[in-house]
């Protein structure tokens, strides 16, 4: 997409915001539902950017067939049109954001003593936002690749709620 485009569409998208939360707007201008409704509705911080959604494939040749991706600039999302869980994949890009904004150093290494990782795994983290954006406590145990028990998941959700605050991006 050609950077002035971009330009003029994140000055349409201020106006309606006033947010302390994230702003989502379409390729147009528009606001971007149920995007937004879903960030609005999340049980985590989200930043306070404003990302453009994108129902698309994702560019990269790499994720074309990706249900969901976002960039190292974070100004926009792509979902799969054809994305079979559309809220779950958003709320991971979501984190991929949040992780990207907030996380530092002591963050990453709060995930590590959480779940014993040796590395700090973007994947299963951006999982474990988008699970805390709808629910922060469990009654028993994730499984899948974001593997939980309730007080990993309820310690997870609370480095997303802190790094977000320390840093109030
Ligand atoms: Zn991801």
């Amino acid at each position: 997409m050609k950077k002035g485009l971009l330009l003029s569409l994140l000055c349409l998208a201020v106006l309606p915001s006033g947010a302390e939360a994230v702003t989502l707007v379409t390729p147009d201008g528009r606001v971007a539902e149920p995007y937004q409704t879903w960030a609005n509705a999340s049980k985590v911080p989200t930043t306070k950017d404003i990302i453009i959604v994108i129902a698309a494939p994702c560019p990269s040749p790499a994720f074309t067939s990706a249900q969901g991706c976002t960039f190292n600039d974070l100004s926009a999302i792509y979902i799969h049109p054809t994305a079979t869980t559309p809220r779950q994949t958003f709320l991971h890009e979501l984190g991929h954001v949040g992780i990207a904004r907030w996380f530092r150093y002591a963050h990453y290494r709060a995930f590590g003593h959480i779940f014993r990782w040796k590395t700090f795994d973007h994947e299963l983290a951006a999982e474990a936002y988008s699970l805390c954006a709808v629910k922060r406590r469990l009654r028993t145990a994730v499984g899948g690749s974001y593997n939980a028990t309730p007080r990993q998941h309820k310690r997870a959700c609370d480095v997303f709620r802190h790094s977000a605050s320390a840093t109030g991006l």
